[in-house]
Order: C-alpha cells, then sequence, then structure tokens
C-alpha cells in the first residue's frame, strides 16, 4: 500500500533546488497540503502544497504539463489527481492512495534539484511566498469527533480530579470518543474565552460567567481520505487506505463547564467554542518513515480480533514529537517567544489511527472524505510530558512558574498556545507540521 511503504520520495539524499526546502519543516520529503489565499485578497481559498518558506499553488500549477514529465511520474494519473486538488483536496482524497502517491511523485521530481530548468521555471511560477498567504482549514471540514485514546492522560486528569486515577473499564478495549462541532474548527484562531455553567465544589447552585478553567490539549487531527458506505465497517486490512493525513490539533477545553455539564453525557459546551487546526495536513506517505509496531503491554487486554491485524502490529504506531508552548500578554509585550512547557511523542498513545477509525466506523457509522478525527489529548509516561495544562498543573493545586516570573494554573486572557510537530529518524529527511496557533481573547457578553 503506497501509505506504508517507502519509495523513491523517501530518499534523504534529495534535495530541493528551492533552498528554503532544504533543512525546513517542509523539505520535498514532507509535501503537506493546505488552503491559502493572497493576505488581504477576497480571493477564493485555494490548495496549496508547502515547499520550505513557500505555497505551490497547485491551481496554478494544475493548468500546465510540462512539469509533469520526468521519467517515473505516472502522467495519466498525476495529471487528473493535479487538477482533482486545484477544485477540493477532498475531490484527490476521493481519488485514493494511487492517486495521492502519483501526484506526490510529480511533486517530488519537479522540486527535487535535477529538475530540468524549463521545469524548474513553470513551477517557480507558482510559488507564492507563505509570508505573503492567509491559510484556513486544509479542507472544508464536514464533521469532527474527538478520541480520548492516551491513557496517561485519562489517569493524569483522574489524579488531578480527585478520583484516583481511575481509568473506565471501556477505556482498554476499544477507542472512545464523543461526535464534536465542525463549525467551530478554524487555523490562527483568537478565541473568546467562553461563557457557561459552573458548579463549584460544596455549593448546590450553578454560577454562570466566564469560564475559569480554560485549558488547551495537544492532539493530532486525523483527515478521513474516502467515503464509506453508510452501514459498511471499515476493516483493519483497509483502514489505512481510508486515513489521509495528519495534523495538529488543539482541542480548547472550558474545564469548570464540561466537568459540570458531562455527567451522564458527554463534553458539550466545555468544547465547542473552538477548535484550532494546524494550516496542513502532512500525508501518511509522508509519515511512512516514522511508523513503528504496535504492541500492548502484558498488563492490558490485547484488542478483539476486529482492532487488530498483521499491518497493525508491523506499524500500525507512529513516532512523532509533539511539544506545546505558551507566549502571554507580558511576553509579547516584551517581544519574548513563546515558551515551551512541555513535550511528548505520539507513540505513547494507547489506540492507533486505524483503530480509531475502524471503530468509528464498526456499527455502520459513514464518513467522508474530509472529516476529522481528533486523536484525544497526547500525554507521556512523565509528568512533564502531559497535554493539558490541568495535568501540568494538578487541576490549580501547583501552578506551573515560567521563566519570567509569571505563574499559571488555568489559561488567562492574553495567553497563545503554540503546538508543534515533527518526525526526525536516522537514515531520514527530518520532517515537520508546522504549528497550530490559537490566541485567548476575554469574554464576549451577550
Ligand atoms: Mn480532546
Amino acid at each position: 500500500m503506497a501509505t506504508l511503504s517507502l519509495n523513491l520520495t523517501h530518499d534523504a539524499q534529495a534535495r530541493s533546488w528551492l533552498a528554503s526546502a532544504n533543512g525546513s519543516d517542509f523539505p520535498i520529503q514532507n509535501l503537506p497540503y493546505g488552503r491559502f489565499r493572497r493576505t488581504n485578497s477576497q480571493e477564493a481559498w485555494r490548495c496549496g502544497v508547502a515547499i520550505g518558506d513557500q505555497v505551490l499553488d497547485l491551481a496554478h500549477l494544475a493548468t500546465q504539463t510540462s512539469w509533469l514529465g520526468a521519467p517515473g511520474v505516472n502522467t495519466a494519473l498525476a495529471k487528473p489527481a493535479a487538477q482533482a486538488a486545484s477544485r477540493d483536496l477532498r475531490e484527490l482524497m476521493r481519488m485514493g492512495t494511487d492517486a495521492w502517491h502519483a501526484l506526490r511523485v510529480a511533486m517530488f521530481l519537479a522540486l527535487r534539484e535535477d529538475a530540468s530548468p524549463a521545469v524548474q521555471q513553470v513551477v517557480q511560477s507558482a510559488l507564492i511566498p507563505q509570508a505573503s498567504a492567509d491559510m484556513t482549514t486544509p479542507v472544508q471540514v464536514g464533521e469532527y469527533t474527538d478520541f480520548y485514546t492516551s491513557l496517561h492522560h485519562a489517569r493524569n486528569v483522574g489524579l488531578a480530579i480527585g478520583n484516583g486515577g481511575l481509568v473506565t473499564p471501556n477505556f482498554f478495549w476499544m477507542p472512545i470518543a464523543y461526535h464534536g462541532r465542525a463549525s467551530s474548527l478554524g487555523v490562527n484562531q483568537r478565541l473568546h474565552r467562553p461563557l457557561g455553567q459552573a458548579m463549584a465544589p460544596g455549593q448546590d447552585r450553578p454560577i454562570y460567567g466566564p469560564s475559569q478553567r480554560l485549558d488547551y490539549e495537544l492532539e493530532m487531527a486525523i483527515y478521513v481520505g474516502q467515503d464509506n458506505d453508510w452501514g459498511r465497517p471499515v476493516s483493519m486490512e483497509h483502514a489505512e487506505s481510508h486515513i489521509f493525513g495528519m495534523g495538529l490539533l488543539n482541542d480548547w477545553s472550558a474545564r469548570d463547564i464540561q466537568f459540570w455539564e458531562m455527567s451522564p453525557l458527554g463534553p458539550f459546551q466545555g468544547k465547542n467554542f473552538a477548535t484550532s487546526l494546524s494550516p496542513w495536513v502532512v500525508t501518511m506517505e509522508a509519515l511512512a518513515p516514522f511508523r513503528l509496531p504496535f504492541t500492548r503491554a502484558d498488563e492490558h487486554p490485547q484488542p478483539l480480533a476486529y482492532l487488530d491485524g498483521q499491518a497493525l502490529r508491523a506499524h500500525g504506531g507512529l513516532d512523532i514529537h509533539l511539544s506545546v508552548s505558551l507566549q502571554t500578554a507580558k511576553m509579547r509585550e516584551h517581544a519574548s517567544p513563546a515558551q515551551e512547557i512541555s513535550k511528548t511523542n505520539f507513540k505513547h498513545q494507547h489506540w492507533c489511527v486505524s483503530q480509531m477509525l475502524v471503530q468509528h466506523t464498526a456499527g455502520g457509522c459513514n464518513l467522508h472524505a474530509g472529516d476529522v478525527l481528533g486523536t484525544g489529548t497526547v500525554s507521556g509516561p512523565t509528568a512533564q510530558e502531559a497535554g493539558a495544562i490541568i495535568e501540568l498543573a494538578k487541576a490549580g493545586r501547583e501552578p506551573i512558574t515560567l521563566a519570567n516570573g509569571e505563574q499559571r494554573s488555568f489559561l488567562l486572557d492574553g495567553d497563545a498556545i503554540v503546538l508543534r510537530g515533527a518526525c526526525e529518524r536516522a537514515g531520514f529527511v527530518r520532517i515537520g507540521f508546522g504549528a497550530c496557533c490559537g490566541e485567548v481573547l476575554p469574554a464576549m457578553p451577550h
């Protein structure tokens, strides 16, 4: 399968004639997709590919054919793939893994340093500096579901809120989730602190007002790449071919609102006010060198057969380094950069991306290309690897102290959160996810 096997596009020796690509988050081995338009323009959002500090304008490139001529390019597939992407990334998604691969090879060869001067000239004319582009979500997201797949996060939050770190039995048998809202997904969000109800400890009457316990959640976004028919579950054997790629996701969470509202039902207003995505979706094919075997420690039950398989055991996991940085309003006033407050790795998740997709469809639920599945907060085994501030600051009992002396139990107005991700492995070129940014504004009154 193209999304799992290594090929010429993973060649560590390959460099681009575009100098800014080499050594950046976006070398030719990455080629993530996004939607952009020129800054301050009213242009329609259109599909582009990040390369170095530039955006490759696929709409412009798809009108040309001369860049598709290199030996090794499957022109018959790469050309319609580029045209589909230039109309809507979901059209490329629905073409399937062979088309994804054909377009990737074509772009890789056109950007590689041995591309002919004529090809370089055509591609150069389709480049726009990222600094001159505004970004939106990589696709028009149809639906959004958020999973809960980190055992460390589940335990840490349980300990922080005083339940002793108890994890419900279902966690160990299936990836569990709630259905979220696609309408409040965005990139570079400047979100207002949400209003809502909260019940303070020991009280018998809730208060209504701005959340006092605003948090972030370090997550990854899985971009569904295929439609599955209503009533027809996807098997583990086919799950990877239904996943187009991944990005970063910040599931902003109002803990006081969330914990009052969510028993016995799932999260609602504690989560639905904003969810931030990174602008670029890194394809599963780009991630192929960074796969890991799936293992399950003896202390936990092995997955049921429908959530297990050979491909999962061989390379179901993903080695992705992740970090959270915080920039307070005070830091911004002093032109200080965001300070890293935690880092972890996606490999610590209890459930893999293929298992999440299979579980979602197991009862017959139909997913669509362009749907987003959040992976749930990514927390690692040590306290410093926590993916939310409720874990780092022990639900407010142990505030974190920043380098400039400021302290945080939860987020304050003016705080900006930056998520980053990257894959590194000896013998391969490092690829990055870019940044997922968001900033908290004061509450908006009725
Ligand atoms: Mn979440």
